[in-house]
């Protein structure tokens, strides 16, 4: 019997991460924040991205509290960043670490729940930039950087309606399903040529203020706390899944 490798169940030894420098898209709250305390808490140099400078304060302070190692606070908002401010990113990265083990694409924007034939034009827009134009931009500017790295690893965030399109979900669904394009594009391009492994990610239904406004009539006990669903988080992006590329992963059980 062949057993199929699981990431949500991979169990981290302490340092899995040491050594690794990793950059998480919307790290002030939410899945980014608890995935940017597990990696610190195994060793990864954790860069926290976000627009909320407040927020990823509070994360900065959590990990220094915990015992973690410094990590790097780089205010970046996806929706107006101008290009030089991508590149003042990516200099300051290089200009640190000189290199980038780890991008976790995790900022999202979930718009609006409504009717394609309804759905705001300009929401459309906003969502589409911030889920998948400004995963891209900061991608390839960020690829010298992953490129010098020994093992690194980018993952983008999917989403069940992503991978089957679901009445209402609009432009939300539809950037999903254009992300895991991107990561299966990317992957292909990267594949034999670097050591850059490119995966997506689902997380599941996390109990979070992006399920609150999608679902504002369940029960929030019901779905796990961002803190509960890490492992597979960094599994990917730590040497648990090296040689792994192009494939679709889910961070919990399927319900
Ligand atoms: P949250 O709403 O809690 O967090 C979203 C994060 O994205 C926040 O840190 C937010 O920053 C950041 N963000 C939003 N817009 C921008 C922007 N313009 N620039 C920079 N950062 C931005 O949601 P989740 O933690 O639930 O979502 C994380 C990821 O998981 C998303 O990609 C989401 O689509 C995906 N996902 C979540 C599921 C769930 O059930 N929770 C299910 C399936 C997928 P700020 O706090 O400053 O607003």
């Amino acid at each position: 019997m062949t057993s199929r490798f699981e990431p949500r169940l991979h169990v981290a030894t302490r340092d899995e991460l040491a050594g690794r420098v990793i950059a998480i898209t919307g790290a002030g709250s939410g899945i980014g924040r608890a995935v940017a305390l597990a990696c610190a808490a195994h060793g990864a140099e954790v860069v926290l991205l976000g627009r909320t400078v407040t927020k990823l304060e509070k994360v900065y302070d959590e990990i220094i509290a915990a015992g973690g190692v410094e990590p790097v606070i780089a205010p970046l908002d996806l929706e107006k960043a101008s290009a030089r401010e991508y590149d003042a990113i990516a200099e300051a990265i290089g200009t640190r670490y000189g290199r980038l083990d780890g991008l976790l694409h995790n900022a999202g924007l979930l718009g609006d729940l409504s009717p394609i034939e309804h759905y705001d034009v300009p929401l459309w827009t906003r969502v589409m930039h911030v889920n998948v134009t400004a995963a891209f931009a900061l991608t390839q500017v960020l690829l010298p950087l992953l490129r010098a790295a020994p093992d690194a690893s980018v993952l983008f965030t999917s989403s069940s309606v992503g991978r089957r399109g679901r009445a209402y979900w609009g432009a939300y669904a539809v950037s999903k399903f254009a992300v895991e394009g991107l990561a299966q594009v990317l992957a292909d391009e990267l594949s034999g040529t670097t050591r850059v492994r490119v995966n997506s990610i689902n997380p599941g239904g996390t109990r979070t203020a992006m399920r609150r406004a999608a679902y504002p009539a369940e029960v929030a006990e019901s779905a796990p706390l961002p803190e509960t669903i890490t492992a597979a988080y960094v599994c990917l992006l730590g040497p648990g899944a090296r040689g792994m590329s192009g494939q679709t992963v889910d961070a919990q059980a399927p319900a």
